[in-house]
């Protein structure tokens, strides 16, 4: 990867200004080849990744991911060969199973992060591509292009895969296991997605629909001063720095709609009660019974953790140390990482900036994987389901434990990096 690195050189150059959305730095942009990324010269966020030319690419991946997606909905994930008769499931028939047991929090949770959002996805960028290709203008490219940005945030198809990976593993313990279609058609899905996202130039897409940004206004004090400092909001969808203009009493970004903030409002204080909340239940998701197992050899209730050293002692243990990590560790590291980070902007340190900022993507980019153990219950419960012989239920855990991922990731989002850098001047920065 070519990386360019954006740098004071000097106050008559004519390359144009921009804001890190990150730390806020107003900073000169250096040419990017094709492939390449320009990074902030101060907390080395991405500020741009210029992809390949043309919509082409992005508009066939969008495409053959919204049949994949059609393909993984409509037929089985994986079976159970029991005694001759074959149980299996589809997706939304696991949905189904959680919200008829009274698991509904958990169902919803489901539903919209692996049935929901992988389809936004799909769509979304069909939606803002395929207009673009043939030379149109796409309608209301702004709305769906937020929408696509929640969707990318919360579609979680990759943790799914590895949940139905850890899942197969458990049941074979139980009974032969067939794998459906839809498994299959959900790694491609998961691939698709992936490639659909880094072949999409969303700034190619503005250029195209709005013709070149304007600018920074022409006041705006040289580069080394932040954004806030000269009163410009860096857009945090699609990343134009602007003034912004008024609508509905609030300050919204020209380009995509979305609202702006010289910071994010009540940033800390809204990190601190959706973090206090998840370390609360952090507690009960990790003591109480995750899932609750009836045989005919008796009932047996499982934890996150005993679910983990079962793994372990049946000689899987690459995945006991995967749910591990995912189930307990990263939930935990999060939350100590999330509460660092808030307590440090809270005491205005002024140290260790870069290692803070590089925390704060670590975090955005690991938590997602949390969501693996809930997809690990929602197969196991839809599968086994032999009213005489063994039947498994979600306990109380999963519902706290699915908490604890959405409160950290809303934790996470709440949090405002720019406050890391904003004790330290830049000048003093630089120096
Ligand atoms: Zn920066
Ligand atoms: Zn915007």
């Amino acid at each position: 990867m070519n990386t360019v690195t954006s740098e004071d050189r000097d106050q008559h150059d004519a390359r144009p200004l921009i804001a890190c959305h990150e730390c806020d730095l107003i900073q000169r942009e250096g040419s990017v080849p094709p492939g390449g990324a320009l990074r902030c010269c101060r907390c080395r966020a991405v500020l741009y990744r210029r992809r390949g030319r043309g919509f082409d690419r992005a508009l066939a991946f969008a495409l053959a991911a919204s049949v994949l997606w059609l393909i993984s909905n409509a037929f089985p994930i994986v079976g159970l060969a029991v005694n001759g008769d074959l149980v299996e499931t589809t997706l939304i028939g696991a949905v189904r199973v959680l919200y008829r047991d009274g698991m509904w929090p958990l169902a919803g949770l489901i539903f919209v992060t692996t049935i929901l959002m992988p389809a936004l996805q799909a769509l979304g960028t069909v939606w803002l591509v395929l207009p673009l290709y043939l030379n149109r203008r796409p309608w209301h490219a702004d709305a769906v292009f937020r929408l696509l940005r929640v969707a990318r945030n919360w579609g979680m198809t990759e943790v799914l895969m590895l949940g139905l990976l850890v899942a197969v593993v458990k049941l074979a313990h139980i009974a032969s296991v067939v794998t459906g279609p839809a498994l299959w058609s959900l790694a491609a899905l998961m691939l698709l997605l992936v490639a659909a996202t880094s072949a999409f130039d969303e700034r190619a897409m503005w250029m195209r629909i709005e013709g070149a940004p304007p600018g920074m206004p022409a006041d705006t004090p040289l580069h080394g001063r932040t954004a806030a400092a000269s009163g410009i909001c860096v857009c945090h969808e699609c990343g134009l720095s602007t003034r912004g203009t008024l609508r509905h009493d609030h300050l919204c970004c020209p380009r995509c709609g979305a609202h702006l903030h010289l910071r994010k409002p009540a940033s800390l204080s809204r990190t601190w009660a959706y973090l206090i909340s998840a370390a609360v239940l952090y507690v009960p998701a990790n003591l109480l019974p995750v899932m609750n197992t009836s045989s005919l050899f008796g009932a047996q209730k499982d934890t996150i953790m005993s679910g983990v050293v079962y793994l372990w002692h049946s000689g899987s243990w690459p995945l006991a140390i995967i749910v591990f990590i995912a189930s307990i560790a990263v939930p935990m590291l999060k939350i100590l990482a999330i509460g660092y980070l808030a307590a440090t902007a809270n005491l205005r340190m002024t140290q260790r900036n870069v290692q803070r900022a590089r925390i704060y993507r670590i975090v955005e980019l690991v938590g997602r994987w949390s969501m693996l153990d809930i997809y690990v219950i929602a197969v196991l419960v839809a599968l086994v389901q032999f009213s005489a012989m063994a039947t498994i239920e979600a306990g109380p855990a999963a519902i706290a434990f699915g908490a604890v991922v959405v409160l950290t990731m809303f934790a996470a989002m709440s949090f405002d990096p720019r406050l890391i850098w904003d004790s330290a001047p830049p000048r003093e920065e630089r120096r």
